[in-house]
């Protein structure tokens, strides 16, 4: 059977774990050359292995997103290794509690890792992609909390809401320049990885009111958004840009 995404070159920032990892294994298992991009380096080349030793493709990238030079040094390592790069999934995301009164330090935190990564990962992956000539898709991976807000997500939603836009803005200047490159974003409802299983792992009333605001009855898994960005990521979307893919049990919904 031929994959989804065979003889393509992925690269999943935030990929040595959770949706980063559910992502890594499916397009490695459905064909991909997959380069599995963190700042966790122990993580990350232990996924890769795993991937080979299923028989797929994975390298390990040293990736710190929100470093300008960082991205440099990346795409072109993952460029001489694979000689072009048509899927990115700017993935990598931290998520800490903090309301409006939460310190500066902390906001740019937030702003750095989940949008200025993701603004450098579009802008280096527009330009792999364009040098490659080869169709390309872009996926930013925001949230629901890009349309909606907690007391205690201020910057994170901020950060997610820039995302979604900033996803917008790419896609109609690959558009514009009749780029055959498809950015694309998309917003999970809250999924079981190791980002959000620490705050309830000692409180199960909190957990169950997070069930409770999802439609579905459960909570989601990596492998349900992992699916969505394998579509994205396919020829299966060609028709898809700008738009945003909301998988979320129903919680935006309601
Ligand atoms: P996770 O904590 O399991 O994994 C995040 C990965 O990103 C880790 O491997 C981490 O090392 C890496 N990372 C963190 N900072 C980085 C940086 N500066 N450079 C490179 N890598 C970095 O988190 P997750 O739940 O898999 O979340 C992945 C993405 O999905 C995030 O953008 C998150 O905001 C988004 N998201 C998650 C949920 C959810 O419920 N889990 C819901 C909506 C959106």
């Amino acid at each position: 059977m031929i994959g989804r995404v065979a003889n393509k070159v992925a690269m999943v920032t935030g990929g040595a774990s959770g949706l980063g990892e559910a992502t890594s294994l499916l397009l490695a298992r459905e064909g991909a050359r997959v380069a599995v991009a963190d700042v966790a380096q122990e993580a990350g080349e232990r996924l890769a292995e795993r991937i080979r030793a299923e028989g797929g493709d994975a390298m390990f990238v040293p990736l710190d997103v929100s470093s300008e030079s960082a991205w440099d040094a990346a795409m072109a390592q993952v460029q001489q290794r694979c000689g072009k790069l048509n899927i990115l999934v700017n993935n990598a995301g931290i998520a800490p509690e903090g309301d409006m009164e939460m310190s500066f330090e902390l906001w740019r935190k937030v702003m750095s890792v989940n949008l200025d990564g993701t603004f450098l990962g579009t802008r280096a992956g527009i330009r792999a992609m364009r040098s490659s000539g080869e169709p390309g898709s872009i996926i930013n991976i925001s949230s629901t909390m890009a349309m909606t807000a907690f007391p205690t997500t201020a910057a994170y939603s901020a950060s997610k809401g820039g995302v979604r836009s900033l996803t917008k803005a790419a896609a109609m200047y690959c558009g514009a320049h009749r780029l055959p490159i498809r950015v694309n974003s998309i917003h999970p409802g809250m999924c079981v990885t190791p980002l959000v299983a620490g705050y309830y792992e000692n409180n199960p009333e909190a957990l169950q009111a997070q069930i409770d605001m999802h439609p579905i009855g459960h909570l989601g898994t990596a492998e349900d958004i992992a699916e969505g960005v394998l579509y994205l990521a396919s020829e299966a979307s060609r028709f898809v840009l700008g738009s945003e893919l909301v998988i979320d049990g129903g919680f935006l919904a309601r």
